[in-house]
């Protein structure tokens, strides 16, 4: 998962890339770090740190990081990935001068290029795919950091959206299938910002200039844009991300045409239609299926209640299982409202199910809140498949849905009824304009090619 920002052109780059890392937070909540360049000195610096974004770059370390060129990047937590030293920026000094990266995404081919690259000599200081970018730039035989960047690039199989300061230089680049959004504003104080939502541009002031097309690498130099080049792979049919829409994006982003909201909202009555239930209120887990529970309210006719209310100061904790019971953790993410829910026959609507641990453990609390029927509604199809371009998914095994019919599934979780959204349903609330979407966890339609696997050798997942 991951989010990344980059400002060009501004002499408060950082502040303003800090403030871009405040509205990806969604993205991730593990690690957060900034590496900035000063044209006027030729000094760059870097920090980076566990946790959020308000935690690990304060005012005395966002002080340090002068300039007018900055990149910024939060890491998503993911399984054997976790450490300071697989936080973001990577910060280097090669022949072309300081370098500075930040990568959102999943590379598919990272270990072979990896094993490659420690055949030749590389010493690597993480284990994070994002680093093999760096040494693929550096070890390129092309004279200017243009061709370099290409030369890099044109090896890379899989999802990336990476941000890459050469000295006073700024390259912006998005794989060929378009997996990861990234987008371009100008600030309304000069320069210009390069984010992974529109989100980052609204809180800046920034005014939307263009999505990072598949497969652009964009020179951008003083907050301007200098080139556009495209990578030698050509794909037909761009597979932007339709789980972002589903559950990742924060609802105001403005994503592949749509607003996020929008797009949910559009899931939500689609649902309603393809999907019906004999309910007295309609209510969402917050906050990822708000917007389609509204879409469901408002197509089905039956009123829309706030029968759950999330903490949002949950952060990580020590309390044991056998402390408070197996399903603590839903526990102290939500409470059930009993007014609103007792004696009721309630329609709950989630953006997805993944592994079901979360929707069990709330039908539970449901029920216990006095709820008569509990009829869940999934605004997205069964998740079948693991993402390898870049969602944080559990493994096959894991995945609930990877071999359980509905009936199955819905006895698991105790539910009255269960219903998901059919993906033809979903995609056709999305393809106004003829798009095409990657929907490989629904599908198995895995279209960059999963070369790592196809070696036989692990897949990396890391964000
Ligand atoms: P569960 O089915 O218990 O694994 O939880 C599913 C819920 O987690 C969904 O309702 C989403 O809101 C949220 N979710 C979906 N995908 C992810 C993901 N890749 N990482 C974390 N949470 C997710």
């Amino acid at each position: 998962m991951c989010g990344i920002v980059a400002v060009s052109g501004n002499a408060e780059a950082a502040r303003l890339a800090y403030l871009g890392l405040y509205s990806l937070q969604h993205r991730g909540q593990e690690a957060a770090g900034i590496a900035a360049f000063d044209s006027a000195t030729g000094e760059s610096s870097r920090e980076r740190e566990a946790g959020l974004v308000s935690d690990a770059l304060p005012e005395e370390r966002l002080a340090k990081l002068r300039g007018d060129l900055a990149v910024g990047h939060i890491r998503y937590s993911t399984a054997g990935g976790a450490g300071l030293k697989n936080a973001q920026p990577i910060r280097e000094r090669y022949r072309g001068g300081h370098l500075a990266l930040v990568h959102n995404g999943n590379l598919t081919n990272a270990n072979l290029l990896r094993e490659r690259l420690l055949n030749e000599g590389a010493l690597f200081q993480s284990s994070i795919d994002s680093e093999v970018i760096v040494h693929l730039i550096a070890r390129s035989r092309g004279e200017s950091a243009d061709d370099q960047m290409m030369d890099a690039l044109s090896q890379l199989e899989g999802a990336y959206c990476v941000l890459v300061t050469v000295g006073d230089t700024l390259f912006a680049a998005r794989d060929p299938y378009g997996y990861r959004p990234l987008v371009i504003g100008s600030l309304p104080t000069g320069g210009l910002v390069v984010a992974s939502e529109t989100c980052a541009l609204d809180i800046v002031h920034a005014r939307y200039v263009r999505d990072v097309e598949p497969g652009e690498v964009i020179r951008i130099r003083g907050g301007e844009i200098e080139q556009v080049r495209r990578l030698p792979r050509f794909v037909a049919e761009p597979q932007p991300c339709v789980f972002e829409l589903v559950y990742f994006a924060r609802p105001d982003t403005r994503l592949w045409g749509y607003t996020v909201d929008r797009a949910r909202r559009a899931f939500g009555r689609k649902l309603a239609d393809e999907q019906p239930a004999p309910g007295d209120i309609v209510i969402s887990v917050p906050d990822s299926a708000n917007s389609a529970a509204v879409g469901y309210s408002e197509r089905s006719g039956i009123p829309f209640e706030l029968g759950l209310i999330r903490n949002h100061y949950v952060g990580r904790t020590f309390i044991t299982p056998t402390q408070v019971g197996r399903d603590f953790k839903v526990r102290m993410k939500f409470s059930p409202v009993r007014e609103v829910l007792e004696g009721k026959r309630v329609v709950v609507v989630d953006d997805s199910l993944v592994r079901g641990t979360t929707s069990r453990a709330l039908v539970h609390m449901l029920r216990e809140a006095g709820a008569s029927e509990v009829h869940l509604r999934l605004a997205s199809p069964p998740v079948r498949w693991p993402c390898f371009y870049g969602i944080d998914m559990p493994t096959r095994e894991e995945l609930i849905a990877s071999d359980r019919s509905v009936e199955e599934i819905r006895a698991y979780l105790g539910v009255d009824s269960l219903g998901y959204l059919s993906p033809d349903g979903m995609i056709d609330c999305v393809s106004d304009g003829g798009e095409t979407y990657c929907t490989a966890c629904f599908t198995g339609d895995y279209r960059a090619p999963l070369v790592d696997a196809q070696e036989g050798l692990a897949m990396t997942s890391h964000c």
